[in-house]
């Protein structure tokens, strides 16, 4: 049976879509947004999570535990040198703090669903239900097809949340199964776009249009990044695209925010710094989109 790799699941979630809900995170993005807020999402493969501020001063029990040598401390913490690194685990087993931690967990579909089960009540009082989201769920197409199937066949209302960059026969293979897509548009600017994600968003802009004709439900979820696609002109252009598209009549907008900084820096990357929009500027976008009779939401 397909097993899925997911890196968390977080309960009682109410912006992921309707009533409460509780939200699936599968591992592995195509795109490498800068901006992103859930970076241990985008590798397809497991990752180590270090938190220098959680690490014991003097102790060296991963070091022990590492069959590979691949650990050092100085006098900043440890290091990991991912080319001897072959994601034992033994070392975050080892840690006595969780300051080294294994992101991502293999699961089977049906151990999957008895976590979603448990929240039925909730989903049962609230309309609320259960979302798959990232990463980009479509990733891993035959796990999330599975897992759909059983949501469907226990009547629970679902929800993919997708960057829209994957091959439309798999939108097609699960459509079905899908009440509502949460659908990120970023820029229609399509060489902005390849610099700040890694690729090009003709596939992406393409996808919705096809998924208009026929998807359920689309909420186009649109980040405000400083410098990106803050532009009057980028939103004068995403609403004319998103009017010509049937079935769309809501608009998230998601202003950037720095709330993944920490993250980066426990996967040893570099975040960027840069200062979120103005409430101001985050007005004027919203009214742009509320001209052509979308109703605009500020955040998810
Ligand atoms: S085992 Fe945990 S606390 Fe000890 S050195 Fe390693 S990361 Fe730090
Ligand atoms: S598409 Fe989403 S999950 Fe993927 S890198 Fe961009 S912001 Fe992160």
């Amino acid at each position: 049976m397909t097993k899925g790799l997911i890196f968390d699941i977080k309960k009682y979630a109410i912006h992921d879509g309707p009533g409460i809900r509780t939200t699936v995170f599968l591992k592995g993005c195509p795109l490498r947004c800068w901006w992103c807020h859930n970076p241990e999402g985008q590798s397809p493969q497991k990752e180590l999570f270090y938190n220098a501020e959680k690490c014991l001063a003097g102790c060296t029990d991963c070091i022990a535990a590492c069959p590979n040598q691949a650990i050092t401390r100085d006098s900043t913490g440890i290091s990991i040198d991912k080319s001897k690194c072959r994601m034992k685990e033994d070392c975050a087993g080892a840690c006595p703090t969780g300051a080294l931690k294994v992101i991502g967990q293999e699961i089977s579909a049906d151990e999957l669903m008895k976590e979603i089960e448990k929240d039925r009540i909730f989903y049962q009082n609230s309309s609320g239900g259960v979302t798959f989201s990232g990463g980009e769920p479509l990733m891993q197409i035959n796990f999330l097809d599975a897992v759909l199937e059983k949501c469907k066949s226990q009547y629970l209302h679902t929800v993919v949340d997708t960057c829209g960059y994957a091959p439309f026969e798999d939108f097609e293979k699960i459509m079905d199964k899908v009440d509502l897509f949460l659908y990120d548009l970023k820029t229609m600017d399509e060489e902005e776009h390849l610099k700040s994600t890694g690729v090009s968003n003709q596939l992406v802009l393409d996808n919705l249009k096809k998924l208009g004709k026929s998807a359920r439900e689309i909420h186009v979820r649109i980040p405000l990044i400083p410098g990106f696609n803050d532009s009057l002109e980028n939103a004068q252009k995403t609403a004319q695209f998103i009017r010509n598209i049937p079935g769309i009549n809501r608009i998230n907008l998601l202003p950037y925010h720095r709330a993944g900084t920490q993250k980066y820096l426990n996967l040893k990357r570099t975040p960027k710094d840069i200062s979120p929009l103005s409430e101001d500027k985050i007005k004027r976008l919203q009214k742009i989109y509320e001209t052509y009779d979308f109703s605009v939401k500020i955040g998810g």
